[in-house]
């Protein structure tokens, strides 16, 4: 099938290369120029476990190719995936992005002769596919939903970090669709995707299965930081002994299995969840409640919680020195999980903020997230390592705030070094017993 994805992000490239490492052809579209060129080059704008070889070979047979020609994209494929950015503008979801794209398409929409689907991938409040997307292409194209084109609803499941192997291994796939012409368009895209069970559903049930889904995980993870920091204050009582006997349920375990589920992987306490989607989907989803007269209580605590836990780290900082200004820390690990150069709300981030303002200087390492940091952080004064190293030796004071697994190796390094720093692991990926001198979060 000749497929077309406006926006080429964390979703719209890894989907683009995926469907195209899969036999379709691929015409990926973005703004921005540099993307455009480096995709044709072969070359990833972003970081991503896989997809590099994987993206090389898909232009190299051009299968798979960049413009920013978004008429043409639409005009020479049957199906468009719209995977632009739905921020959260501090009040409620931003469709900027969203509106421009469906506009765009639906002017294109209005020189074609043949039916077209249309399918809105991005993560967006329930309704607005059918009553915001539709209503723009009806009205730029000049035709009827449901006639000239169809609408649909995919919401994309992947993580950063594992993003090629999330695609490429969905749980499912939510086809969501406007008529069963357009859910057909979608079950011919994901054709070679057998095993995997297809969900055909509403647009605006699309839209809600994936809010209630990152709904779900960051309650959970902010369950576990309440009973970490309880843990933490009862003394005595290690949060990860604790969710370890919690895991042993027979309700968390793999069927027939005595390994933990995935899901446990949401429930262990640390500082905080970040990226791009968790805070600004459950914010989202607030304010979407709150605008049909619905509180939404419990999302609200997962928030609230959620920006306290980066507290935490500098209350256990806390513990070993009163006095922050003037003092020199060692932050390790900036992007908002391991293998993403992604710091979007990254916990870290929000820790440095916090230390910089009571006048700590700030040192910092991470394997790949460096220079995006740098950019988020503009001119805030921190130092960027150049190495682990190099950074284990600048201070008295680590903070471990992702667990990248080069970071498995500090005790051994500090041990090498013959170093003894106050080590706080704010993700709890050190044995406690493997560093003179060791706190962390839930302990
Ligand atoms: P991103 O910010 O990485 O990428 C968006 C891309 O869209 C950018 O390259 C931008 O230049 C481009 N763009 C913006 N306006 C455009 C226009 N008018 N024409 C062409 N291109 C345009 O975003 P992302 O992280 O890939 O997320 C995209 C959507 O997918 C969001 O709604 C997000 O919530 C959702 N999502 C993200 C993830 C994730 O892990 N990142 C996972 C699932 C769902």
């Amino acid at each position: 099938m000749r497929i077309s994805i406006i926006g080429t992000g964390y979703v719209g490239l890894v989907t683009g290369t995926c469907l195209a490492y899969r036999g379709h052809s691929v015409t990926c579209v973005d703004l921005d120029e540099k993307k455009v060129k480096a995709i044709n080059a072969g070359e990833t704008p972003i970081y991503e476990p896989g997809l590099p070889g994987l993206l090389i070979a898909q232009t190299s047979t051009n299968r798979l190719r960049a413009t920013t020609d978004l008429e043409r994209a639409v005009l020479t494929s049957e199906v468009t995936f719209i995977a632009v950015g739905t921020p959260f503008d501090g009040k409620s979801i931003d469709l900027t992005f969203i509106r421009t794209v469906a506009s765009q398409i639906g002017a294109a929409l209005r020189k074609k002769e043949t039916y077209h689907t249309v399918v809105v991938k991005s993560t967006v409040v329930p309704g607005t596919t059918d009553r915001i997307v539709l209503p723009i292409l009806e009205k730029e194209s000049g035709k009827r939903a449901g006639g000239g084109f169809g609408v649909g609803m995919n919401p994309e499941f992947l993580s950063e970090g594992s993003a090629v192997q999330d695609f490429n291994n969905p749980d499912r796939i939510v086809l969501g669709g406007i008529d069963k012409r357009t859910q057909d368009k979608l079950r011919e895209v994901y054709a070679s995707f057998n095993e995997v069970p297809m969900l055909p559903a509403s647009n605006s049930t699309a839209e809600m299965i994936k809010y209630a889904s990152n709904a779900l995980q960051a309650t959970l993870i902010s369950f576990s930081n309440e009973i970490g920091n309880l843990c933490s204050d009862l003394g005595d009582i290690d949060a990860v002994d604790v969710m370890a006997g919690v895991h042993l349920s027979q309700y968390l375990r793999s069927e027939g299995s005595a390994r933990p589920a995935p899901i446990t992987s949401f429930l262990k306490a640390g500082p905080g969840f970040g990226g791009s989607c968790f805070p600004k989907d459950v914010k989202a989803l607030i304010a979407h409640g709150q605008h049909y007269g619905n509180e939404m209580p419990l999302l609200q605590e997962v928030i609230r919680t959620n920006e306290e836990q980066p507290w935490r780290m500098v209350e256990l900082l806390r513990e070993y020195t009163k006095e922050l200004e003037g003092l020199s820390v060692t932050v390790l690990g900036l992007s908002f999980k391991p293998e993403t150069d992604d710091v979007r709300e990254s916990p870290a981030l929000a820790l440095i903020t916090i230390l910089l303002n009571e006048g700590v200087k700030v040192f910092a390492y991470d394997p790949i997230a460096m220079p995006a940091a740098q950019k988020a952080l503009g001119e805030r004064d921190v130092t960027y390592c150049d190495s682990l190293e190099d950074a284990l030796g600048r201070t008295d004071y680590l903070l471990l705030v992702t667990s990248w697994s080069e970071f498995g190796k500090v005790p051994e390094l500090l041990n090498k070094l013959d170093l003894a720093p106050i080590v706080i692991d704010g993700r709890r990926q050190l044995d406690k017993n493997s560093v003179k001198n060791y706190s962390g979060i839930g302990l």
